[in-house]
């Protein structure tokens, strides 16, 4: 009998070392596999990825670009059989190709770390089973359900889909009992019924830790990561968050657990509340590098996305050294609304880097690349990047 992962399913397992030369394949072709590219191709692997678009951000640099449906099962095994390992920058891929991916190659990391990931409900009774402090939550799945959930945590509360969220979609903050119908309605409207009601955190900031587990179990991660977000979308991020040792060291330790009893091969970064009391909730974990890990890039010694290709391969893993205090500035479609933006003046700051993700249609709320700034300090480097953000579009208004 082969080796079957938690949901039951036979999964190809080859624990040699994959060597540059070797092909990775990439389940998805946004910004996160792009960057992912860039790392691989840099240390001489080869890079397929596979997603439902063409001519896309990780194609661009990829050396295969395959356009498929990933409910095309057939489609996904042969892009698996092309490549000798396949790992992947978008969760939202379905159980059964993650499954048909992994009758073909290692998937790493495996398919039930997607398949929990990817749902808010999954994801919160795992953590909450495996005793990690989470948001309270409850399952809601009628206007009664949701009623009680109330009465239970009070307003404000959160009404979220369980399923294929991201960056606050299918989120109803809900201020009073009498709005409940209407947010109901609302949150099934996509045809989405599992809901997830969770209490309303008045937190006092939001911290990330984007963590690697090596084939061998081996564990690093790249220090505690302080984000602002704006309409639910992260705007800033900071490193190192300025946050008592304690705190940092409770984060990266629930982070080093959370990798273990998922028994990730690969990055995941974990999201938290830190409340006014100083306790941390974990709000949501993704199994891929993050957004807010993007000045990973420019500022450590080693970034996510070279730490990915490392765990993935089965290489050691590389030192996560902050090199210098960095911050990270999202550009969002919304900068286009008066045309190009004004790339020179963000480039006249001689700290600031400057990445574009060769995205064509500029939309509100899309995000289209960012900045990261180095500094001799956090509050610095923050304060570089809002100044080089600014001025992209300073005398365009
Ligand atoms: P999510 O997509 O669940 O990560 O939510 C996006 C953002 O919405 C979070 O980063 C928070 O800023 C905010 N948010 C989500 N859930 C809650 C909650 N239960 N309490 C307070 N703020 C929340």
């Amino acid at each position: 009998m082969g080796r079957k992962n938690i949901l039951g399913m036979p999964v190809k397992s080859i624990t040699q070392t994959i060597l540059p030369g070797a092909t990775i394949g990439v389940l998805g072709s946004g910004q996160l596999g792009r960057m992912f590219a860039i790392a691989a191709r840099r240390m001489g692997y080869r890079v397929h990825t596979f997603s439902p678009e063409s001519d896309t951000p990780t194609g661009h640099i990829a050396d295969v670009e395959v356009t498929g449906s990933y409910d095309d099962l057939d489609a996904v095994r042969r892009f698996a059989r092309a490549v000798s390992v396949v790992t992947f920058e978008f969760e939202n891929v379905s159980a059964a190709a993650a499954a048909a991916a992994a009758e073909c190659a290692p998937v790493r990391p495996g398919g039930d770390v997607l398949h929990i990931t990817q749902h808010r409900l999954r994801e919160k009774t795992f953590l909450a089973r495996n005793g990690f402090p989470v948001t309270p939550f409850r399952p809601v799945n009628s206007l009664d359900d949701l009623s009680a959930g109330l009465a239970q945590f009070g307003c404000p509360a959160v009404l979220k889909t369980a399923g294929f969220g991201y960056d606050g979609k299918g989120q109803t903050r809900i201020t009073a009992p009498e709005k409940a119908e209407a947010a109901f309605a609302s949150a099934i409207s996509g045809g989405n019924r599992e809901l997830i009601l969770e209490a309303f955190v008045d937190f006092e900031c939001e911290l990330s830790v984007v963590g690697a587990r090596g084939l061998d179990g081996s564990f690093a991660h790249f220090g505690v990561i302080a984000n602002t977000h704006r309409n639910h979308i992260l705007d800033l991020s900071v490193s190192p968050a300025a946050i008592e040792p304690a705190v940092a060291r409770e984060a990266a330790e629930i982070t080093r657990s959370v990798l273990e009893a998922l028994d990730v091969t690969g990055v995941l970064c974990v999201e938290f509340f830190l409340r006014r009391d100083g306790g941390l909730l974990i709000n949501e974990l993704a199994p891929r590098p993050h957004n807010s890990g993007h000045l990973t890039f420019d500022a450590s010694m080693t970034s996510q996305f070279e730490q990915q290709l490392r765990a993935v391969c089965g290489l050691p893993l590389g030192s996560t050294e902050l090199l210098r205090p960095a911050a990270m500035a999202n550009l969002l479609g919304d900068l286009w609304d008066g045309g190009e933006p004004h790339w020179a003046a963000a480039c006249a700051f001689p700290e600031v880097k400057l990445h574009l993700y060769g995205k064509l249609h500029p939309k509100p709320g899309r995000k289209m690349g960012h900045l990261t700034a180095l500094a001799g300090s956090a509050e610095q480097a923050a304060a570089q990047v809002l100044a080089a953000r600014a001025a992209l579009i300073q005398n365009m208004r």
